[in-house]
């Protein structure tokens, strides 16, 4: 039975009581719209824990671009089948005044690496990420959390983010998960047409070709990608493109 809470004193309360008691527990925070590289962290956490929990929450703090938080892809009917048959223990499902009764004046800051990658691009982004998986991690007070490979950098900021405050969860990394033509999931992947689906498959596979950096963003470029950024950093190759208004990200080990 998957539980529905709504409100972050619920599950404060919840935490505390005996049902919590002497049990390890599993978080998987989720912006919804899930797909198998979400339900590969799920499965992880529901093997390595007593008890797993789920949140889903558009996180609108994180985007800033409002056409993209308005686009984002919403399923919540199909993600709660997906979390019931997978026998997921909670779902935390809050409101923006659940998450932000400070409306947002209060922060996390990364000063180094979130400018960099995505952050160059992305003003405040890694603000957003870090400042809600603060609150969700101070509601849920998790054992384990599971983050994607996928959003690599993402990763190793909320890694950085549990050192530097010394928060007593486990960060888990999970290897993205990918089509069978090499498209990393994306819930994002649902607004693209059938045509940019197929031109997207070319993205991972330049960017894990072994070609110098300029190659690929021309090859990207004449393909019909809008190109932001492809760098390499330490043994990664890390990219973001834009196929019309959908941005996708991707990075691969060299
Ligand atoms: P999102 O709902 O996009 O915020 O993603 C929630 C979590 O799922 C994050 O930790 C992501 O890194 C992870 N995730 C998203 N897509 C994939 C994927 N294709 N493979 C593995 N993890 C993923």
């Amino acid at each position: 039975m998957t539980k529905i809470i709504t409100t972050s004193n619920k599950f404060i309360r919840l935490r505390k009581s005996s049902s919590f008691f002497n049990k390890s527990v599993g978080f998987v925070p989720t912006m919804g719209a899930l797909h198998d590289g979400h339900i590969s962290l799920i499965r992880k956490s529901l093997k390595q824990n007593d008890i797993t929990v789920v949140s889903i929450y558009v996180n609108p703090t994180q985007f800033n671009n409002l056409e993209d938080l308005k686009n984002y892809p919403k399923t919540y009917q199909q993600d709660i089948k997906i979390l019931k048959a997978l026998n997921v223990d909670y779902l935390f499902y809050p409101s923006y005044s659940e998450i932000y009764p400070d409306d947002f004046t209060y922060k996390i800051i990364e000063t180094n690496f979130s400018k960099m990658l995505c952050g160059k691009f992305r003003p405040g982004h890694f603000e957003g990420v870090l400042t809600v998986v603060m609150k969700l991690f101070n509601i849920i007070k998790p054992d384990r959390a599971y983050f994607g490979e996928k959003d690599y950098q993402q990763l190793k900021l909320i890694e950085g983010m549990t050192k530097a405050f010394f928060l007593d969860t486990k960060i888990i990394p999970v290897p993205t998960v990918r089509t069978k033509e090499g498209l990393a999931l994306s819930s994002r992947n649902m607004l693209l047409n059938p045509e940019q689906i197929k031109l997207a498959i070319e993205f991972p596979k330049l960017l894990s070709s072994g070609k110098s950096i300029r190659s690929i963003k021309n090859t990207l470029a004449k393909k019909g990608f809008r190109v932001e950024y492809i760098e390499k950093l330490n043994d990664r190759i890390f990219g973001a493109v834009y196929l019309g208004n959908v941005r996708l990200i991707d990075n691969v080990k060299i």
